[in-house]
Formats: structure tokens, sequence, C-alpha cells
């Protein structure tokens, strides 16, 4: 019996990779999908089944809302039996931000969902974009020995780098290595042939159990980058907030803040009002160890939890998906201390 052709929906957002310069405007503009298929001929060459879906509008994704990672995910459930694989072409700005969201909005994934997008249209000379792309499609139709997919995993792929959707972050605005996985080294690099680095690969619990798609975001969270010269003013209306269920601070180091009496004070008024505050560093690599300095130590015993090594883009779409899906704060802060779908070093 012959075994049934690798089929992958392509899923296109918008984005750079999907644009072309319109002399009217002056500025980059989406064209459709088809020209980037006349661009990327390389895609008929798989032997893999490809379909495509197109969103309307086409979007840059500084556009991006939470609204577009409940369409996307709500499609993938849609086609999920249809398809070995779902590859997402998307703008680089917000695309670690949608990526972290799929990762805890699909829940016993068993095929790849794999975001890119380039930095250079897919129709300029020097583009990006049909590397990209083209990795992207054998990533998402590899599969092991056994039939199972190889990654089975939210991830990007962008510049020669597959990376685990909720570690990355968008590091360069000019660069074809627009993405790092600052604190988990890639899943797979690729150069002459994809080396995959199996180990760290995350493969489900269970092959045949079905997809749970959690479509409910509640996105009442917002972001407290503190900064030598912050007025109390300031701190006290992102944390106090009557719409703000949860605030991720943004720390320096290994999750240190100012220990004034007023700033510590706010803390605590806030964790009194039942928010959640998650601590996250702002360097780049490493992670909070509230344990490790007096300052970091005052902000625990306010009532801050531990958001150890996440990035925020993946912090705040753990978030939303938590609040979402739980309307007890305590419990929320119970699982934003968890390791739910690699996104933390726990
Ligand atoms: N502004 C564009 C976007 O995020 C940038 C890009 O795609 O690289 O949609």
């Amino acid at each position: 019996m012959s075994q049934a052709l690798t089929s992958l929906l392509l899923i296109y957002t918008g984005g750079t990779i999907g644009m072309k310069q319109d002399p009217a405007k002056g500025a980059l503009v989406p064209f459709d999908f088809s020209q980037i298929q006349e661009e990327v001929p390389e895609i008929g060459k798989f032997a893999v089944r490809t379909d495509s879906y197109t969103f309307d509008p086409l979007i840059d994704s500084s556009d991006v809302e939470p609204s577009l990672w409940q369409a996307l995910a709500e499609l993938i459930r849609d086609r999920y039996d249809r398809y070995d694989g779902f590859v997402i072409l998307h703008g680089t700005d917000t695309m670690a931000y949608s990526a972290s969201a799929l990762s805890f909005m699909l829940d016993g994934l068993t095929k790849p969902v794999i975001f890119t997008g380039s930095q250079l249209p897919v129709g300029v000379p020097r583009t990006d974009g049909k590397e990209n792309l083209i990795s992207a499609i054998e990533i998402a139709a590899a599969k092991d020995a056994d039939g199972h997919a190889r990654v089975p995993e939210v991830c990007i792929c962008f510049g020669s780098l597959l990376i685990r959707g909720n570690r990355s972050t968008k590091v360069n605005a000019e660069m074809f290595n627009a993405f790092q996985s600052p604190n988990l080294p890639p899943l797979a690099e690729a150069g002459i042939n994809i080396k995959y680095n199996r180990d760290l690969i995350r493969k489900p619990a269970d092959w045949d159990a079905p997809l749970t798609v959690y479509p409910a975001l509640d996105t009442r969270v917002s972001i407290l980058k503190v900064h030598p010269g912050i007025t109390r003013q300031t701190v006290s209306d992102i944390l106090h907030g009557p719409n703000t269920r949860a605030v991720i601070i943004e720390t320096y180091g290994a999750g240190n803040a100012p220990t004034k009496d007023w700033f510590l004070d706010c803390i605590r008024q806030a964790n009194r009002m039942g928010k959640v505050l998650v601590n996250v560093t702002q360097c780049l690599r490493g992670t909070v160890d509230m344990n490790l300095y007096a300052t970091g130590k005052a902000l625990q015993e306010a009532g801050v939890i531990n958001g150890y090594d996440s990035t925020t883009e993946s912090a705040l779409a753990k978030l939303f998906h938590l609040l979402g899906n739980c309307p007890d704060n305590d419990e929320v802060k119970m699982r934003m201390e968890c390791n739910l779908k690699g996104e933390i070093s726990k």
C-alpha cells in the first residue's frame, strides 16, 4: 500500500515576506499568496502536498491582536486531521508573541506548527524569505522512523535556527538572524543539512490523544519596566489599575528592583488587591533568582512570583492564557510558576 503524501497547510497572515514596494504609497504593501508561490517555485520540489490559507486582511504584524491568535488556533483545530503540519507566514515584529501564545493555546500537539517570515520581501534578490520558507516546510514535513512528526511543537524557523516559539525573542531589526532563544539552545540548525537537537524537542505524552484548543484569553495584563528615576505615580498607575489582573515586572539582573519603601508599598498594595505579579529579568540571558539579593527577596516577600528565565513575550502570552482559563488569581500564580510548555527552565 502506498503511503499518503505528507501534507502541509501554509497559513499566510502578512509581514515583510509577502510585501512589495508600492511606488504610489512609497511603502511596502502586502501581495497575495500566489505571488509568494511564484517567487519560491522550490515549494513544488518537495514530495509534500501544500495547500494555503490566506488571512484577510493581510497585516503588518505590528497590528496583531489576540483575536488573530484565536483565529489561528481555531483554523489549526478545524484542519488538524487533514494536514501533517502547519507553516505560518507572519511578520517578524510580533512573531515571538504569536508563537508563544499558540504554544499555550494548543494542547496535546502532535504536529509541527512552524512560524516563519523574513527581513526582506520574497521578491527582492537578496531575500532571506525563500530560505526561511523552504527550511520551515522541510522541518514541518520531517518525520521520524516511527512515522511521528520530528518536531511536534510550536516553533520559529528563521535564519539558520529552529527555536521553540515560547523561548524566542526578536533581537535584530536588520540582520537575517533576527531571532534568538537566549535561554534554550536551538531545536535545530540549518546548514548543509538540518541538524536536530533531538533531546530538546518535546514529545506529546500520548500521540493518539486529541488536540485541545484553549481559545480563551484575558488581556488584562500590564508590563512595568523598572528603571532609575521611575516615579511612584507611574508604578502606582501600572500596578493598581482597576482593569489589570496581572503585571509583569521587568526587573534588573537576577530579579532585583528598588528597595525604597514607597516602591515596596506599591507592590504590597497590588498584592493585597489580589493582582498576579510576575518577576521577569530585563537581561537577555539568565534567570530570576529572588533569593540571591536582599532586593529580590524583598519583592518575593511583598508577593511577587518568579518568572524564572521566561521571555517577556512568553510571560505575557502565558498570563493571557491562564487568566483566560482560570477565574482564580491564586491558581494563576501557582500555574505561572510551573513549566507548562517548555517555556521556563524548571
Ligand atoms: N513590520 C513587519 C511585520 O512585522 C516586519 C517584518 O515582517 O519583518 O509585519
